[in-house]
């Protein structure tokens, strides 16, 4: 069966690569997310899995987009609920992709993150199969996540810090200014618990 591997960036790819070479399967990679954002970022995801694909020996094919705009315009109505369409987005063309170069079937890495929505990634997928007439191979490779990440990290592979949109890093960063202003709260709140026991 030849199988097409929808790549999200090289650290989910080490676990996913390695689950499927154990089944017997030689997946073809493919780099198709016009959705990381900014450009050093892109660029940097992008070229840590041309680097890594090569040490490991994986064939893989680019489609080299950086779709800033397309991405925006497409998720501008609704931003809270932007995941859907970008996963229908790179499932379609992944699909689209691996029936124009006649594979039998397509996965994607993406698959293995606990931080997506895998059932709706899932439908995606199968909407996208449905389409184009191939296969979609599921696999919930979740359960390998901490080991391929922690294999990713111990070969020295660019770890990102966000899910790959503009959106999702704002996302990273309001976090970490809410657990920032929690812990300066619970601080002002300990100091305050002192000095009123102290005057007591
Ligand atoms: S958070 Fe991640 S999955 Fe959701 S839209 Fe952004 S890049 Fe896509």
């Amino acid at each position: 069966m030849s199988l097409l591997l929808h790549i999200c960036c090289a650290p989910c790819s080490v676990a996913c690569i390695g689950e499927l070479r154990q089944e017997g399967l030689e997946p073809v990679g493919y780099w198709f997310n016009p959705n990381i954002h900014p450009y050093t970022e892109y660029r940097m995801r992008r070229n840590t899995l041309v680097d890594y694909a090569k040490s490991i020996g994986l064939k893989l094919n680019l489609n080299d987009e950086y779709g800033l705009r397309p991405f925006v315009q497409a998720v501008a109505a609704d931003i809270d609920h932007r995941c859907g369409v970008c996963y229908a987005m790179r499932m379609q063309e992944t699909a689209r992709y691996a029936a124009e170069q006649g594979f039998d079937s397509f996965t994607s890495t993406l698959f293995i993150s606990p931080y997506q929505n895998h059932e709706l990634l899932k439908k995606a997928a199968e909407e996208a199969a449905r389409a184009y007439g191939v296969t979609f191979v599921y696999r919930d490779f979740r359960p390998f996540f901490r080991q391929g990440q922690d294999e990713a990290r111990a070969l020295g592979l660019y770890m990102q810090k966000y899910c790959g949109c503009i959106f999702s890093e704002e996302d990273r960063y309001l976090a970490a200014k809410r657990r920032k202003k929690a812990q300066r709260e619970a601080e002002a709140a300990r100091q305050a618990q002192e000095a009123a026991a102290k005057g007591q």
